[in-house]
């Protein structure tokens, strides 16, 4: 449609295409961008409960007789910063040791698991990106702290997973900020992909495809022409998929972006688990981790989210898979609801071009 070539790389027509995740190509993405074709109902952003404390929530300070008593406390002593918790409706609990059932097609594997909350913040309202940095360094070193201690409590846990629910959208039941870990006897499917995947790309090409697709973000140009009319078909320019980098880690909008507003967080240097990451690269994971947050708040005006870690599971037959499998979190803003036909399909579908999507978080101007 314009053929200035000063043009930003920005889309200026509707798109309607099916984007598939090279990582998990079985995973598709209906990208459709007009109006008219919008099959979804948006989310409509909540009302953000600002108050510093709340006489009746549990996870306020001073009201800490209505949790389980702790596991964790930082610090130990004086006023806490950060306190994990038993979640009183595990998913997976550790009661009893049942056998695995296996009769014809039905098959089961016991239920032993952990589920735990880490109550992130003592402050009850307070968002990832209204915390200092130094807070969430403390954060995510207490999640591998506690990953790494669920992992050795017992050779059943496969997995641990690191979530975070914030807004009724994406699932929070209590407003004080927290986030969760299970530890769960099985690796999640998603993970299981990822890996499977990632080995199949390294035995073929002898890299990560994680590092590839960094390398692309970073480096990546090109100008598709129609071969017939000689038109451009598509311009990628270096650094469209790119929201931020640091020092250690890039923070990148996928070219095949499953919810409108997704931004993945990598180490720069491959990496395969989590907690292998020094301190030091937590105190930069803190800054971009809050400055992405701040980027999502200042376009979407208050969001909803899913953040998790995918992490190589320490599950003997995985170890072979660390120089193919890269670790990373995924943040997936909800905006909007999912249709049936999202769930009927499995495709997702995206209204927003991640290439828009991507320059627009890009351009948020940040304090500091
Ligand atoms: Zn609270
Ligand atoms: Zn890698
Ligand atoms: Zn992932």
């Amino acid at each position: 449609m314009s053929d200035k070539t000063d043009q930003p790389a920005v889309s200026t027509k509707a798109i309607r295409e099916i984007r598939i995740n090279p990582v998990v190509p079985s995973e598709a993405v209906l990208v459709a961008t007009a109006r008219s074709m919008r099959p979804k109902k948006e989310e409509p952003p909540a009302p953000h409960d600002t108050r510093a404390h709340v006489d009746t929530c549990p996870f306020c300070s001073g009201n800490e007789e209505k949790t389980p008593s702790p596991l964790a406390r930082i610090p130990e002593q004086g006023e806490w910063k950060l306190r994990i918790v038993e979640n009183l409706y595990p998913v997976l609990g550790d009661d009893r040791e049942n056998p695995h059932f296996a009769f014809g097609l039905q098959q089961t594997i016991d239920g032993y698991g952990r589920h735990e909350v880490v109550i992130d913040h003592a402050s009850h309202g307070i968002r990832l990106h209204e915390m200092t940095e130094e807070h969430l360094s403390l954060l995510l070193s207490t999640y591998r702290t506690r990953m790494d201690e669920l992992y050795h409590s017992n050779s059943r846990l496969k997995y641990v997973l690191v979530f975070k629910n914030f807004g009724p959208a994406a699932g929070a039941s209590i407003s004080h900020t927290h986030s969760q870990i299970i530890a769960m006897p099985v690796v999640p499917g998603n993970v299981q992909a990822e890996v499977r995947n990632s080995s199949a790309y390294f035995q073929a090409n002898h890299r990560c495809i994680f590092c590839c697709l960094i390398d692309e973000a970073l480096t990546f140009e090109a100008t598709l022409y129609d071969r017939g009319s000689g038109e451009i078909r598509r311009k990628i320019s270096v650094g469209q998929f790119v929201i931020e980098r640091s020092k250690r880690f890039v923070a990148i909008k996928p070219f095949a972006s499953r919810y409108e507003w997704e931004v993945h967080i990598l180490p720069l240097e491959h990496a395969s688990d989590f907690l292998d990451t020094p301190p030091e690269d937590l105190v930069d994971l803190a800054g971009i981790l809050k400055r992405a947050m701040a980027r999502l708040n200042a376009v979407l005006g208050g969001v909803q989210y899913n953040f998790f870690i995918h992490s190589l599971p320490h599950a003997a037959e995985y170890a072979d898979s660390a120089p193919a499998f890269h670790w990373h979190i995924e943040i997936c803003p909800r905006t909007s609801i999912p249709t049936g036909f999202e769930l009927g399909s499995g495709l997702f579908v995206n209204t927003i071009c991640p290439e828009d999507a991507a320059e627009k978080l890009r351009k948020v101007s940040l304090a500091e």
